[in-house]
């Protein structure tokens, strides 16, 4: 796996550091409220189960499945869900817990529907966000780290279902593409 990888944008230990500090910040935002992170499959599994244990306060947690992107680097632009939540929305104070928030089409899409469900808040906690690729406006609320426009592997991104457990996040050599 290893020998695939041309650069590491983001060492283990950034990403330790940095899902620490965000802990940090929601425990503070959070104590008391009881949260529910909802967990967008599957990439965002490995982050979720990090910043779940760095919270530290009582919370619970639900999964969403949504696809959009196929087997490429490119999204297709049509967000399906695949996996939809029950009536656990309701009254909660929502973290959405994402592994990138790239076009925004899937958290735009997400957002509609979670909201359309009542919840007491709904907020947004990205580990990545890549501003430069918008096509819809929409913003994370917490955000791991802000990317340049890449295509990145690893800490639960995938290219064509592989990758997601590298322990860092990088970019795969040309030729791994053809
Ligand atoms: P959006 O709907 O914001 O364009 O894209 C959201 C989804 O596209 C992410 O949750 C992720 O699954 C996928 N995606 C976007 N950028 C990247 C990337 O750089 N690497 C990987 N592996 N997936 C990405
Ligand atoms: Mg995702
Ligand atoms: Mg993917």
């Amino acid at each position: 796996m290893k020998n695939d990888i041309e650069k590491v944008y983001y060492s283990e230990e950034m990403i330790q550091n940095r899902v620490r500090e965000l802990g940090q910040e929601l425990k503070t935002e959070y104590a008391g409220k009881k949260p529910l992170l909802v967990g967008v499959l599957k990439g965002s599994f490995i982050f979720l189960a990090d910043l779940a244990r760095a919270l530290d306060i009582h919370c619970e947690i639900e999964f969403i499945a949504v696809s959009s992107y196929g087997n490429g680097t490119e999204t297709s632009g049509e967000v399906k869900m695949t996996k939809a939540i029950g009536d656990v929305i309701r009254d909660r104070h929502v973290i959405v817990v994402e592994d990138i928030l790239d076009t925004g089409l899937t958290l735009d899409y997400l957002k509609k529907y979670l909201l359309s469900m009542n919840p007491a808040s709904l907020k947004i906690c990205t580990f990545l966000d890549k501003p430069s690729r918008r096509k819809v406006q929409i913003s994370a609320d917490y955000v791991g780290f802000e990317c340049i426009d890449a295509f990145y592997v690893g800490y639960g991104l995938d290219y064509a279902g592989e990758y997601r457990n590298l322990p860092y996040i990088g970019s795969l050599k040309p030729a791994i593409y053809s």
